[in-house]
């Protein structure tokens, strides 16, 4: 399948975000985006205005690149939320939550959601004792995700796991950092997504 390969960095500028893409150097002085806050490419200090349409699709891209969603999986995403009951742009952002590759990523295994799906995607990762490798699986209360044993050695790991203080974990999951396993205490709330999204945008332009 199709995926980004340029500079991630130049996603965040495109943004005007941090989205924490990169893992360990969004956290340093190195971040792009607090070096270079403005828009990449040739006319990216320009002042660019955009329409209704433009603002609702801004949002969109911006959360599917927070979440890492190719354009099929975001828009499949979207259908089970509007499926559920509720509303749909709340549903959409906790179905974002509780993908196990963000799960890996918020609970500190992890720096950066890609770096979380390619450890799913190598068989390091065990939902309910049982080998998960597939990074949209939805996590549900109680469920106890972990490392593998065999796994707890890798350094990514273990450095992620050593600085999970300075990035903090939402109290829907309980971090047992000495064991490398979390549990999904309860489902995520809006106000636990910190984020800078709104999601309304996103269902106006699929409403269209
Ligand atoms: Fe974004 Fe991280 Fe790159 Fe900064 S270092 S621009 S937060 S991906």
């Amino acid at each position: 399948m199709a995926r980004y390969k340029d500079s991630v960095c130049r996603l965040c500028r495109r943004e005007n975000l941090k989205m924490y893409l990169k893992g360990n150097r969004c956290y340093t002085d190195k971040c792009s985006i607090d070096r270079r806050n403005y828009p990449p490419g040739q006319h990216g200090q320009g002042r660019v205005k955009f329409s209704e349409y433009g603002v609702q699709l801004r949002e969109k891209q911006k959360v599917k690149r927070i979440y890492g969603l190719l354009e099929k999986q975001f828009r499949l995403l979207y259908k089970r939320a509007e499926a559920k009951r509720g509303i749909t742009g709340v549903n959409m952002l906790i179905l974002l939550e509780k993908r196990l590759d963000n799960v890996i990523y918020r609970a500190g295994f992890l720096t950066s959601r890609s770096e979380s799906r390619q450890m799913l995607k190598h068989n390091h990762i065990l939902v309910n004792g049982k080998r998960v490798n597939i990074p949209s699986f939805q996590v549900k209360e109680g469920d106890v995700v972990e490392v593998r044993e065999k796994s707890r050695k890798i350094k990514r790991i273990e450095s992620a796991l050593g600085s999970v203080i300075r990035r903090g974990v939402p109290k829907w999951i309980d971090l047992d950092k000495d064991n490398f396993k979390c549990t999904i205490k309860e489902d995520p709330e809006r106000e636990d997504i910190l984020m800078p999204i709104d999601e309304q945008l996103i269902v106006e332009l699929y409403s269209k």
